[in-house]
């Protein structure tokens, strides 16, 4: 078995495009708005009233007619007062203004608005100040100059980030249609695994994969991330991922899929009738990783056990499928330029953690920080993230774009 899967190995655009092959499209769930925070919008969002609605003072100060400053008036009689959120009150005669603060509705019979700043006040009357000569129109937003009724405000796949939450308010969205969530399970296995809180031994070490992975799951707005921990036990691990599988829509299992005597993953796959559809990329870290798709059509990410080799599979091949498969169409990385240059002497495609900084030019680029080992996780806490160095080249200079992925 392990000997067969040794000749599928491939490259990395070759992977994403298998794994975007076998990936299904998760259906829609209406959400209310307090809760769309994360998710990606699944319809398009259309605004509810021109915007602004109606012509908007912009200072507090006084609302006169244009036609009263033409006619030489500088000296007004204070109407009224009026704040925002009420109707307005109507100046009536050209001798009169209206006191008037920042976001209400200007008087359908007055067109220019004097600041605070600029009049003097005299009880129930108010002056210009000597010399201001205020141009007409001024300091009014008027309706609809952003946006007319009707006019789409967000388009499906959009992020419902902060300013996302905006449009859905203004458009007067309660209920919003978003992507469901998969539920997702993160597994790790190995029998030398102890979660924090337990007791440990010189040979045990602290599992962190199914935290990480979920982790990263949640910081991309996943609310459906579960974690297990499984010993290197094939009985019990044929028994726990079944039942897994049974419960969830993908599983991202961490470990024991190298040639180790105790990585039963594959097998148990075959097992199950999880079909593979690839095993082993042309890349470092990460190289044994496995891909493949059950009966049911729920996809099994079985990522190398190593940390960085894990966490690295899973932001550059698992969440932007998952993302795609939700819908979204943010870009899932973005192009930075090498501070120094890199020699790598191999025909893999190479994952190099990085550091993001702004040089003495103002330009912002990014600095490789090597690992010790693929088991090294402590120096990537120090680091953005990891740029991917084509398998084609071995000398990548300074200052060469490059594409670059956030952890
Ligand atoms: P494996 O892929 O199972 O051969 O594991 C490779 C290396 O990664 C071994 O040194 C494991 O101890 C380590 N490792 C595997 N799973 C985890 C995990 N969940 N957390 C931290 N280290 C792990
Ligand atoms: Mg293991």
């Amino acid at each position: 078995m392990k000997n067969q899967t040794d000749n599928f190995r491939i490259d990395v655009d070759t992977a994403v495009r298998l794994i975007a092959d076998h990936m299904p499209t998760y259906p829609s769930e209406s959400v209310s708005l307090e809760s769309a925070r994360g998710a990606i919008l699944r319809q398009q969002v259309v605004a509810e009233r021109d915007q602004p609605p109606f012509d908007r003072v912009t200072m507090d100060g006084i609302a006169i007619r244009s036609s009263a400053l033409a006619a030489g008036t500088r000296s007004f009689h204070v109407k009224g007062t009026q704040g925002a959120g009420v109707a307005a009150i109507p100046l009536e005669d050209d001798s009169n203004c209206i006191e008037i603060m920042t976001g209400a509705l200007l008087p359908d019979d007055a067109d220019t608005i004097v600041p605070v700043e600029r009049i003097e006040r005299n009880g129930d009357d108010v002056t210009l100040e000597s010399g201001y000569e205020p141009n007409p129109g001024q300091f009014i937003h008027r309706r609809g100059s952003d946006l007319k009724t009707g006019q789409p405000l967000l388009e499906p796949g959009t992020l419902i980030n902060a300013p996302a939450m905006a449009a859905l308010t203004i458009a007067g969205t309660a209920m919003v249609s978003v992507a469901r969530w998969p539920k997702i399970v993160a597994v790790s296995t190995g029998d030398e695994l102890i979660d924090v809180g337990n007791p440990i031994e010189l040979f045990q070490i602290r599992s962190s994969n199914d935290r990480v992975i979920a982790a990263a799951l949640e910081q991309r707005g996943c609310t459906t991330a579960e974690r297990a921990c499984l010993p290197d036990d094939l009985d019990a691990l044929r028994r726990s991922i079944s039942t897994m599988h049974e419960h969830n829509d993908i599983l991202i299992l961490s470990g024991g899929v190298s040639m180790g005597k105790y990585d039963y993953v594959p097998q148990i796959m075959d097992e199950l009738g999880v079909r593979l559809v690839f095993h082993k990329i042309l890349q470092r870290p990460g190289l044994p990783m496995w891909f493949g798709v059950s009966a049911q059509n729920k996809p099994v990410f079985a990522l190398p056990g190593n940390p960085v080799s894990s966490l690295v599979c899973l932001i550059r091949y698992v969440l932007p499928a998952i993302r795609a498969s939700l819908g979204a169409t943010l870009p899932e990385q973005q192009t930075v330029r090498l501070a120094e240059t890199i020699h790598f002497e191999s025909n893999l495609t190479c994952f190099m953690p990085v550091k993001l900084g702004i040089n003495s030019d103002g330009d912002l680029r990014a600095s490789p920080k090597p690992t010790n080992t693929s088991g090294d996780f402590v120096s990537l806490a120090r680091t953005d993230g990891f740029v991917e160095l084509s398998r084609e080249q071995n000398n990548f200079t300074a200052g060469e774009p490059v594409s670059f992925y956030q952890w």
